[in-house]
């Protein structure tokens, strides 16, 4: 494709980015699971009004635009309040979850190199529940990760685990607050009694919940203390574009005091051009996340924040009970606020998930891992407390749709092929071949995708993840323009 010869009108390219999104699914009929955080059509207006009007401004340098910096102030502040921290606490607003979990990571190991030289090889200790971001840290940092696994029943992290893989090296444990996965707290108090003793650094990841779950307590539920209140935590990253309902890039990373943000900020001089000095991994950001954010915090209001709590956990509630009188269906753990796993001994939840998506609902299905069986999972925002009902019957249906579905023998067949293999053994034509058997050749996902999640299921995890790394490779190139 060429650029244009002659430019579009705006007419002309409003009508080909309407017709471009077509194909999406839409997020705002209360048939979604996940990826969409939606406050309703008011809340969406003033926060795309904010964005498009800071748009073009740059948050590179935060003397140039004395306004954003200003929202980010702001912003950063509310957020402090609303995690209990005193006003030593300092913050920085993000793009996202993994941008905030990254800085974490990353100012942890520029302290411990600068307070204890002599670790040469860092090291963090994740539950195997923290979120994947924290391994992407650390392969970007090069931390390395010493894995700890938690409660069968609960999956909260093992604390006597925790303490037995502290090393010499170790230089952050991290809990989620809750996981992404089952929506549980870790044992945030112990973890930093633990944080103390050792004299470690503790990051709570509450991105998806840490904004959310102070409100769930006002509800007047038990909810597990784990924010800067809890002695012992360092750091929490905490995404706005999640239960915050702000636009998308909008998290914020809060920092126990400013001498150890100080870790965090990367600046240079050495080069020809400007001196570079950010808080953050983006350098060149717009201000329209920013000013969004700033926007919605003050459209929708503490007040506003506790009726979408309300009927998010309102919500919560009816598919928790509903789940549970299934009979072949169990919920996994007991989630803190509204995310949910649910799974089943005898039906296969992939076969479940493709015939919950048939009758129109996207749900997540999730792979096992160590004591967490394979499952489905639920983002519930405030739009499902209508469409529960709906959601439910409609789950019986596919819970008896997907009884008389058979399952392939390729997972079986796969796992012992791959067993034995090393994953950087594993020729690219090979992976190939193994998208292709799981019926997503070349760059089409097939309407069912239980096989290809089987298939996944099955294999080792570092092989899976080599899988999955050539199918988006595939599916980035120009030859997948047409598909
Ligand atoms: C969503 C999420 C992240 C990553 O956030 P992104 O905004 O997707 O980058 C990290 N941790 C948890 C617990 C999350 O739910």
């Amino acid at each position: 494709m060429k650029i244009p010869q002659r430019g579009m009108t705006r007419d002309e390219v409003m009508t080909a980015l309407s017709a471009a999104r077509e194909a999406d699914h839409d997020f705002r009929n209360g048939r979604t699971f996940g990826y969409a955080y939606d406050a309703g059509r008011e809340a969406e207006r003033v926060s795309k009004e904010a964005y498009a009007a800071f748009l073009s401004e740059n948050a590179l340098d935060p003397r140039v635009y004395p306004s954003l910096r200003r929202f980010e102030l702001e912003v950063v502040s509310m957020c402090r309040e609303h995690l209990r921290g005193g006003p030593e606490v300092v913050g920085t607003f993000t793009s996202g979850g993994t941008e905030s979990c990254m800085l974490a990571v990353k100012t942890a190991r520029d302290y411990f190199r600068a307070t204890k030289p002599e670790i040469r090889e860092p090291e963090m200790i994740l539950p195997i529940t923290a979120h994947a971001a924290f391994h992407k840290a650390a392969h970007y940092f090069d931390v390395k990760i010493v894995p700890v696994t938690v409660d069968p029943e609960t999956f909260e992290v093992d604390v006597e685990a925790v303490k037995a893989a502290i090393t010499e090296s170790t230089i952050l444990l991290v809990g989620s607050a809750p996981s992404f996965a089952h929506g549980v707290i870790d044992p945030i108090r112990e973890l930093g009694e633990l944080a103390l003793e050792r004299g470690l650094l503790l990051h709570v990841d509450g991105c998806i919940g840490a904004f959310l779950l102070p409100y769930v307590k006002r509800l007047g539920r038990e909810v597990r203390d784990f924010d800067f209140s809890v002695p012992g935590v360092s750091s929490i990253s905490m995404d706005l574009h999640k239960y915050a309902y702000c636009a998308k890039g909008a998290s914020v990373v809060m920092v126990r005091d400013k001498a150890l943000r100080q870790h965090q900020i990367f600046s240079c001089a050495e080069w020809t051009g400007y001196s570079v000095v950010n808080t953050t991994i983006q350098s060149t950001k717009s201000g329209g996340p920013m000013a969004a954010a700033w926007a919605t915090l003050h459209h929708i209001g503490d007040e506003g924040y506790v009726e979408l709590a309300r009927r998010t956990m309102d919500a919560t509630d009816r598919l928790v009970a509903g789940i549970e009188a299934i009979d072949e269906l169990y919920v996994m753990g007991k989630p803190a606020m509204s995310l949910v796993a649910f799974t089943s001994d005898t039906v296969d939840v992939f076969h479940l998930a493709d015939e919950m998506k048939l009758r129109g609902w996207l749900v997540g299905p999730q792979l096992a891992y160590g004591p967490s069986k394979e499952n489905i999972h639920l983002t519930i925002i405030p739009t499902h407390d209508a469409t529960v009902d709906a959601f439910l019957a409609d789950l019986r249906a596919a819970v008896e749709a997907a009884k008389g579905l058979p399952l392939s023998p390729l997972p079986e067949q796969l796992r012992a092929t791959f067993a034995s293999m090393r994953p950087e053994d594993i020729k690219p034509e090979v992976l190939q071949q193994m998208l292709a058997m799981a019926g997503a050749s070349g760059t089409s996902l097939p309407e069912r995708e239980a096989e290809i999640n089987q298939v996944m299921n099955a294999l080792p995890r570092a092989i899976g993840g080599r899988l999955l790394a050539g199918y988006l490779n595939e599916l980035f190139t120009e030859q997948a323009l047409g598909s």
